[in-house]
């Protein structure tokens, strides 16, 4: 840019000499450049700036016109200026063009454009001019004009121009540089408008297209740092997601989230490079809305995978038109066999047969057990394969024509098995189908699996179709119930099991009150020593009615009507109130344990901040409790809620991974988390008999223990040969009615006092 306050006057060379119309104005100039350049600097809306910037300008210079132009190429490639903005002194003739009129090539186009091929600006006389220009000029009665170009983005744009229809005027060098100022700021100006149309538009397109973007950080727990504003349409705001960015997760649907966290996993460890799944995500109103998620890595510099980006595309449209297609079929698309409408159907006619009198039947609610966890272990397609390979070994199964096999939803099989004579040959049924389900399935790798199955029969007293199902269900629950790998009738006992469970999940809310729950401790002794090096906290209920209840039936109930939370709570806060009260009294506890079950993480985000809160209510560090997570807990933990178990971490509480060896052992989570021991389940101690194979298993999980650093806990040890064969494998540490049974906490205080035990103080199993 010129400079703006230079005095000196640029003479043209042979310029009639006049006086300066503005002469006495030069530092209105000066005022009106600064003022109107202040303004276009922080306008990014030009249109309504300029003209009373040109008239500003116009009036300080004495000018007759102030226009400024805008090039247009033509088709045949000339270029036209095409005025946009325009500014005369009072008296001056319009000019030709109409403002923001389109010009064309022709006799009436548009002002002749390049006066400054160069682009630079140019002083000119009309009479010097060359054609075309110079007839323009002429007609529009101008006897000089000053021209300088204007940039946009670096380009040429346009022009704006002084002209002067009264004098062939010399322009000062004040008028020169407030002219070459001005242009550079209306060009800053309109290029800025310009880019904000831009991002608008681009904006326009991301908020109005059923596309959300989104990019993760790759560094664990991998928050969500960017996140499209048109997330708003699923009822989110775009920065409150950024704000708690771990909280895209919990929008998952629990089915996807295994696989979507496998995927984060793979695309940052490099394994896969892009991922393109189906996924459901919660709305803020509730609802579950299916995308399509493509997803890669984004490599940064250091040739490393720095974020992940995605782009979700709403498929609701298409998915419900799946939904209705899959509802007018009768077929399950993934196994080939009936859906649960074509079984309802053949069920109906059954029943209706066997009203009229025709055999009885029955009916067999099969359930997968621990699907899930396959599911979420191995992927939803291993799934998939899974459920072929059992459809395929029911179909073996079948009986002639007369069953139906077929696919309830979900890992739900169901047969009609027709034509019984006598129940028992439903419970044969039943008793080949498990058989058929627990041998080992090869699907790409072997995998081991059992069902649970409810069985309904035909008797004249059912109603309908509706109830025998409804019988079938109960039934199922049951099963499950029991432990699984089994099958159940229906039968009137049976009701009233499921009864009782339903009202002791109504006592059990009311026990909290009542103070009807109490924990027994169970020590953990050093083999070599006898020392007590720990404790467990086991709940315990006493039930007004029914005497005391143990966890294994109380804490399911828990979990399935939601109590678990207040209870985890609890025993949280009665572990710390009696190391406190234990120390007070002058003993030391050894860290005591408590168990953490799957529901208790999984609805709550607080589990932490209330046990870190009770913690310091108690004055009890972190180090003085451990945390036992059964495998499954823990896995899914890692995937759901990995925040939780690093929040624990952080907080310096120890954790156990219980039971180890009775789940789906990903034996990631080991390195993942360190944990703090192992306790190997008691089923594997339990069933040691002389040559039995699960002592290897025992073995095995210790010298896992010893490679990875981590202390083994056998639990369960009944007998004296138990404990050498722990001890011969390796073990230090062990647990079991062997040393003691769970006691009491007065008992244990004793216990506690005296500091080791001896199998000989062993009272045998108590509560
Ligand atoms: P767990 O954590 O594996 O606890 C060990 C279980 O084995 C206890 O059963 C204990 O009494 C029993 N046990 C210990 N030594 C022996 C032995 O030598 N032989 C045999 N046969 N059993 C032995 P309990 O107290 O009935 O607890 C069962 C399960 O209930 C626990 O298994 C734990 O998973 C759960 N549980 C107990 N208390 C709580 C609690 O406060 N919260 C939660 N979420 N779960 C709990
Ligand atoms: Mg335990
Ligand atoms: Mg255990």
């Amino acid at each position: 840019m010129a400079q703006l306050f230079d005095d000196g006057a640029h003479q043209g060379a042979d310029e009639p000499a006049r006086p300066n119309p503005s002469a006495a104005g030069d530092d209105a100039i000066r005022l009106a450049t600064v003022v109107s350049a202040i303004a276009l600097l922080h306008s990014s809306a030009p249109d309504s700036l300029i003209p009373e910037i040109l008239e500003r300008i116009g009036q300080a210079c004495g000018v007759s016109r102030v226009q400024l132009y805008e090039y247009k190429r033509q088709p045949a490639g000339a270029i036209v200026a095409a005025l946009r903005y325009a500014w005369r002194a009072v008296g001056v003739a319009a000019p030709m063009q109409k403002i923001g009129a389109e010009v064309s090539e022709g006799r009436d186009s548009g002002r002749p454009a390049s006066l400054s091929a160069k682009g630079e600006t140019v002083a000119l006389l009309t009479r010097d001019a060359t054609e075309p220009l110079r007839g323009f000029l002429t007609q529009m009665g101008v006897k000089s004009v000053l021209t300088t170009p204007v940039l946009v983005g670096g380009e040429r744009w346009g022009e704006i121009d002084f002209e002067d229809c009264v004098y062939e005027r010399a322009w000062s060098g004040i008028e020169i540089d407030a002219l070459d100022l001005l242009a550079e700021m209306i060009g800053a100006a309109i290029g800025r408008a310009r880019d904000l149309q831009e991002a608008s538009d681009v904006n326009w397109i991301v908020e109005h297209s059923p596309v959300v973007l989104y990019r993760i950080s790759a560094t664990p727990p991998y928050p969500l740092v960017y996140i499209s504003r048109s997330v708003s349409r699923y009822g989110y705001d775009a920065r409150d997601l950024v704000a708690s960015p771990g909280r895209y997760l919990e929008l998952f649907h629990p089915d996807d989230l295994a696989v979507a966290i496998a995927d984060i996993n793979g695309i940052v460890a490099g394994r896969i490079s892009e991922a393109r799944r189906e996924w459901r995500l919660r709305s803020a109103d509730g609802r579950y809305v299916w995308f399509e998620d493509r997803t890669h890595g984004r490599i940064g510099t250091d040739g490393k995978i720095q974020e992940i980006e995605g782009l979700l595309v709403d498929i609701s449209d298409r998915k419900s038109a799946e939904a209705k297609i899959k509802e007018i079929s009768s077929v399950d698309p993934v196994t080939g066999l009936p859906n649960r409408k074509a079984f309802m159907a053949e069920l109906e006619r059954a029943f209706a047969a066997a009203r009229r009198g025709g055999p009885a039947f029955a009916i067999h609610y099969i359930d997968l057990d621990r699907f899930k966890d396959i599911n979420d272990v191995f992927g939803h397609s291993k799934g998939d394969d899974l459920l072929k390979a059992v459809a395929d070994r029911l179909r073996r199964l079948r009986r002639g024509n007369t069953d139906v096999i077929a696919r309830s939803g979900g890992d739900e099989f169901v047969v009609l098995q027709s034509d019984i004579s006598e129940p028992s040959g439903a419970g044969a049924l039943a008793a080949r189908l498990l058989k058929a389900i627990a041998e080992p399935f090869n699907i790409g790798i072997e995998v081991h699996t059992t069902a649970s199955i409810g069985i309904a029969v035909f008797t004249p007293e059912v109603t309908g179709t509706e109830e025998m199902i409804k019988q079938a269900d109960l039934a199922l629950y049951r099963a499950k119930d029991l432990g699984r790998n089994q099958f159940h009738f229906h039968s009137e006992a049976l009701d009233d099991a499921t009864i009782e469970r339903v009202m002791l999940g109504g006592d059990l809310a009311r026990a909290l009150d009542r103070d009807e729950l109490r924990l027994d401790y169970q020590p953990l002794v050093e083999v070599a020593t006898g020392r007590i090096v720990g404790l467990e906290a086991l709940a315990r209920w006493d039930h007004p009615r029914l005497g005391p209840i143990g966890p294994s039936r109380f804490i399911p109930i828990a979990e399935s009507n939601g109590t678990i939370h207040r209870l985890g709570r609890w025993v949280v806060d009665a572990v710390c109130h009696q190391i406190s009260d234990w120390r007070a009294a002058g003993l030391k506890p050894p860290p005591i344990s408590f168990n953490v079950s799957a529901g208790q993480l999984k609805g709550t985000v607080d589990f932490d901040r209330h046990l870190a809160e009770r913690l310091k209510h108690w004055s009890v560090g972190p180090k003085a409790i451990e945390i036992e997570l059964t495998e499954t807990v823990l896995m899914e933990t890692t995937q759901h809620h990995r925040e939780i178990i690093a929040r624990l971490y952080s907080l310096g509480v120890p954790i156990a991974i219980d039971d180890f060896g009775t789940g789906y052992s990903s034996l990631s989570y080991l390195r993942t988390y360190r944990v703090d021991h192992i306790k190997v389940a008691q089923e594997f101690i339990k069933d040691i008999k002389p040559g039995s194979g699960d002592i290897a298993i025992v073995r095995a999980a210790i010298s896992l223990g010893r490679e990875l650093g981590i202390p083994v806990i056998a639990e369960g040890v009944e007998t004296e040969f138990q404990l050498d064969l722990v001890r011969q494998a390796g073990g230090q540490l062990v647990q079991g009615f062997y040393f003691s049974p769970p006691v009491p906490a007065a008992r244990a205080a004793e216990l506690l006092r005296q500091g080791t035990l001896s199998p000989e103080v062993a009272a045998g199993p108590s509560s």
